[in-house]
């Protein structure tokens, strides 16, 4: 037995001396309650030895044959790891505090730009004809509210401005004769059903005028815009023929537009009414487009397996046209409790849990965070008078925010939790025979001091 003390103490370098002072000159203060017996178990026969890095255990003392490091006795302190500042330089271990920080998750959806279906209009023909010049001629092109876009001849109202002209001519003869009472009045009002007729055929008011002052019929009309927009489609070429309604040119307003985002079928549960959207363009890098869900499709496209949501985008300098793909994030804010907060329901978002995502470790069924109970102590000389402790706390996640994870349940704010290098933990974990990432369930016989005994 002494000789199996000494080979260490004689080969070791000064970390194992380290250790071995722990096992030795522990303080009263020591924070493993059952540390002192366990070092007299210890001393039994039964002892094993793992290397610092726990990548081989033994029942004998030596060099790992994995890493070379010399193997130390193995201690069982329950749950709870602690680890030498050697051994937590050696798995390069990062802890971090826990902070709560605005619950702002971040759904990413793609999509594309589509005109608002809203400000979508015809400009039509309102009178028969023939169509023997159009001012706007291709699609694409922006027409203002009034403008002319084409020339027709109507024969129907050249006949009605004749017939205007006509009834004006014998209602100024019939007041200019003097005669007065019915005659007068009855010219009278065949003047003012003509001239309504041509008012309701559709001719403009000023048209209407312009053709009674100067006392001539026009053969060709001009059909104005009666909404302003973008021409998506057009219906008719010059020298069509025309019936009183036909569409001559789909015009969509283009000065806001939609982006519709397909959100897939397991996320469409976190996306609500009024939630902020930003927008994106891979045409315009750095240019964010804001806008909020304004509709959530209620039913699912079983096909893709996404739900459809609309956003509507301010589009003053036309710059997302319909058709783009657009990459966007709508961001769905979290009450304190983690879970998704409607914005048109009652309550209202918080600041929420958030550990790194290398934090946690995900063994499928469970996810453990290993929390730093303990700080090291270290005296001003450098001396490390006790390791850092580290236990192992099962936890709920939730939502993903930018490079952390919403932690539900398991740990609280201002815990230090390890981000880099719990597999050394769980391994110890492992070797004790303690419920591990890897083994939930504690070992049957951890760490048996008989078994294997082979001296
Ligand atoms: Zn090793």
């Amino acid at each position: 037995m002494r000789e199996l003390f000494k080979r260490p103490f004689v080969a070791l370098g000064a970390g194992v001396v380290v250790g071995a002072l722990l096992l030795l000159v522990v303080p009263s203060t020591w924070l493993f309650r059952n540390a002192p017996a366990e070092a007299g178990a210890m001393a039994s026969d039964g002892r094993k030895w793992a290397c610092p890095m726990f990548c081989t255990m033994s029942d004998a003392p030596g060099t790992c044959p994995v890493c070379g490091m010399d193997m130390e006795p193995v201690q069982d302190h329950g749950s709870k790891v602690p680890l030498l500042a050697r051994q937590r330089f050696m798995a390069g271990m990062r802890t971090e505090v826990v902070k709560r920080v605005p619950g702002v998750h971040r759904l990413r959806a793609l999509g594309h730009i589509r005109h608002d279906e809203r400000l979508m209009g015809h400009l039509t023909a309102w009178v028969s004809g023939r169509l023997d010049r159009l001012f706007v001629n291709f699609t694409g092109v922006t027409v203002a509210q009034d403008a002319k876009v084409a020339a027709i001849y109507a024969p129907e109202l050249v006949s009605a401005q004749e017939e205007l002209l006509t009834a004006r001519r014998a209602r100024d003869a019939a007041t200019a004769s003097g005669k007065g009472g019915e005659f007068t009045r009855n010219a009278d009002l065949v003047y003012a059903a003509t001239r309504r007729r041509l008012l309701l055929l559709g001719l403009p008011e000023d048209v209407v005028n312009a053709i009674e002052s100067d006392g001539k019929a026009r053969d060709h009309i001009e059909i104005q815009a009666n909404v302003s927009g973008t021409v998506l489609i057009k219906h008719v070429n010059t020298g069509d023929y025309v019936k009183t309604g036909a569409k001559l040119f789909t015009v969509v307003d283009l000065s806001r537009v939609w982006a519709i985002l397909e959100v897939f079928e397991e996320q469409a549960g976190s996306v609500f009414l009024g939630q902020d959207v930003e927008v994106e363009v891979p045409s315009l890098p750095g240019d964010v487009f804001k806008g909020r869900v304004s509709f959530v499709d209620p039913v699912l496209d079983t096909r893709r397996r996404v739900v459809r949501v609309r956003v509507d985008l301010p589009n003053k300098n036309g710059r997302l046209k319909p058709g783009t793909f657009v990459d966007a994030h709508i961001l769905v804010a979290l009450s304190e409790d983690g879970r998704v907060h409607d914005p048109s329901g009652p309550g209202s978002s918080g600041n929420v849990l958030v550990v790194p995502r290398s934090a946690v470790l995900d063994g499928g069924d469970r996810k453990l965070i290993y929390v730093m109970t303990q700080e090291s102590d270290t005296t001003p000389t450098g001396t490390e008078r006790w390791p850092a402790i580290y236990e192992p706390r099962e936890v709920r996640t939730g939502f993903r925010i930018g490079d952390g994870v919403v932690v539900l349940t398991g740990i609280d704010e201002g815990d230090a939790v390890v981000t880099r290098g719990q597999f050394l933990i769980d391994s110890q974990l492992q070797l004790t025979g303690k419920p591990s990432l890897m083994i939930p369930e504690a070992a049957a016989a951890p760490l048996d001091p008989h078994a294997g005994h082979r001296r």
